[in-house]
């Protein structure tokens, strides 16, 4: 790994540990030419994910996508890119030891189970953006 000041390519462990449930290692790194300390984290690439729609057909799990919901969700809400980027990694987390593939149904709940944790307002919102995604039933089925 190389060091983020001086561009050497030496550095070496100074501390390891696992945080956030054993799924991520975070590495406490020091660079053995200047000096500066700095961390890395370790996980498994959810982005080899691929996600089963509800019509059967496939596709990769896309970060970028789940952020522009939260977006739409969180319209002139307060909520910061941190904030935003806790949750996906809280839905990453949490789907990381599944298999290859989940169906979409089981990530939209995450995230709307993520929205009534963090703010009701962007829960209802979301829950109406999701309506267009199931049947009708489904919809009144999850929101009573
Ligand atoms: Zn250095």
């Amino acid at each position: 790994m190389k060091c983020p000041k001086c561009q050497n390519m030496d550095t070496k462990v100074i501390d390891s540990r696992i945080v956030e449930d054993w799924q991520v290692i975070r590495r406490r790194r020091e660079c053995e030419f200047c000096n500066h300390r700095f961390t890395t984290f370790e996980k498994r690439w959810i982005t080899e994910l691929t996600i089963i729609k509800s019509d059967w057909t496939k596709q990769m799990y896309d970060r970028q996508k789940i952020k522009r919901w939260l977006m739409l969700a969180f319209a002139k809400r307060k909520i910061d890119n941190e904030m935003m980027e806790n949750i996906i990694n809280n839905l990453e987390i949490k789907r990381q030891n599944e298999w290859n593939e989940i169906q979409s149904k089981k990530i939209w709940d995450d995230i709307l189970q993520e929205l009534k944790k963090t703010d009701p307002v962007a829960f209802v919102r979301f829950a109406s953006v999701y309506k267009s995604f199931e049947s009708l039933e489904d919809f009144k089925n999850f929101i009573w």
